[in-house]
């Protein structure tokens, strides 16, 4: 079953299809919300990683799956 897809900013439901552009947001405005955040550092991603942390980010950044997530 395919669970709605709700909008990571304003958490409102949305009909995938129509909005597929503006994804995974629900409309340009939370859009430009979401880089606003990213923009004025709220999203911290490089806090005080450990190494194999810091290392799993490097993976995912290429696009691999650290093997130890393949469990
Ligand atoms: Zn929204």
């Amino acid at each position: 079953m395919i669970q709605p897809q709700t909008c990571p900013i304003c958490d409102k439901k949305m009909k995938s299809s129509k909005q597929e552009d503006q994804f995974p947001f629900c409309s340009k405005r939370c859009r430009e919300v979401d880089l606003y955040r990213w923009s004025n550092g709220n999203y911290v991603i490089e806090r005080n990683l450990s190494p194999e942390e810091a290392a799993m980010m490097e993976s995912m950044e290429n696009g691999e799956i650290p093997p130890d997530m393949l469990d």
